[in-house]
């Protein structure tokens, strides 16, 4: 596997690709790889001739400096890792690689991050499709692969891509969780055993939600969650929103799909997690 740190030189490494006549599948992530990171590897890697990964902090997407400051950074694992999973590309850019000679835009995003992570993480999608576009725009992918444990942030993307007009498929791909349902992430390096513990009520509080639509009914239903979470005092719920996964509207009870989404704050991490309830 080659690390390549120059925006130019990736462009030129992917042009190249392409022009060959080979597919190019992309992983963006923010480093500190784990099992759901290494799942979308796998299946760029199964779906296309050149696989490239980039491992690049975000400064744009973060709405808390002690956030960017504290979030994990382990290249020599993420290295070895990709390595493993035979990825071709690391691309490892700095800050100045990727915003030299560019202004902040401001995207219209249809209202899609007008509710859960929008309000509260302000500019955060801004920063998402702002880096992913100029990632586009650098690695020339075919195939572009995001988890659907960040599922406003897929949809957000789709719908980023096509405005856009980026000739590229986006592919959402299964939240990989630990053998206890939590969903893995790169910021449960900082959960202590107690508060790891905790966070299961999060997954299995969408568990029971699932179940309980069809036993009790939408509102009835939405109401338990929000009081078994409320009712656990190291967890401080942020939001649990039940919506429509094509347009993040609010579902009601004659929605046909709604896709519950939790953010909620485990000694001082902050968790996201999601599943399909009916
Ligand atoms: P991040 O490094 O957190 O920005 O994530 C990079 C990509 O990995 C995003 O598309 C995430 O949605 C995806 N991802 C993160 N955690 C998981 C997980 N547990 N399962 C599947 N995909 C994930």
């Amino acid at each position: 596997m080659q690390v390549i740190s120059s925006a130019s030189e990736m462009t030129e490494f992917s042009q190249g690709v392409r022009s060959n006549g080979q597919s190019i599948g992309f992983v963006p992530t923010m480093g500190a790889l784990h099992a759901g990171h290494a799942s979308l590897v796998e299946n760029s890697t199964t779906q296309n001739n050149i696989t490239v990964a980039s491992v690049f902090v975000n400064p744009t997407q973060f709405n808390e400096p002690s956030d960017l400051h504290n979030y994990p950074r382990t290249f020599d694992a993420d290295h070895k890792l990709l390595s493993e999973l035979n990825a071709d590309i690391m691309f490892y850019p700095s800050v100045e690689e990727i915003y030299s000679d560019e202004a902040p835009k401001k995207y219209e995003l249809d209202g899609l991050d007008a509710l859960m992570e929008g309000p509260n993480r302000p500019g955060h999608f801004q920063g998402v499709v702002q880096v992913v576009s100029r990632l586009f725009d650098i690695v020339l992918p075919h195939k572009a692969y995001f988890g659907q444990k960040d599922f406003q942030q897929l949809t957000i993307l789709r719908y980023m891509s096509n405005k856009l007009g980026y000739d590229i498929e986006i592919i959402g791909c299964p939240t990989i969780r630990e053998p206890n349902g939590l969903a893995m992430s790169s910021r449960n390096i900082h959960l202590t055993e107690e508060a790891k513990n905790e966070s299961l009520t999060i997954n299995r509080t969408l568990v029971h939600l699932r179940e309980d639509l069809l036993r009790l009914g939408f509102e009835p239903a939405k109401n338990t969650a929000i009081k078994t979470l409320r009712s656990n005092r190291s967890i401080e719920l942020e939001y649990l929103e039940l919506v429509d996964p094509k347009n993040l509207q609010l579902a009601t009870a004659e929605s046909e799909k709604i896709q519950a989404c939790i953010a909620a704050w485990v000694g001082g991490v902050r968790l996201i997690d999601n599943m399909r309830v009916k």
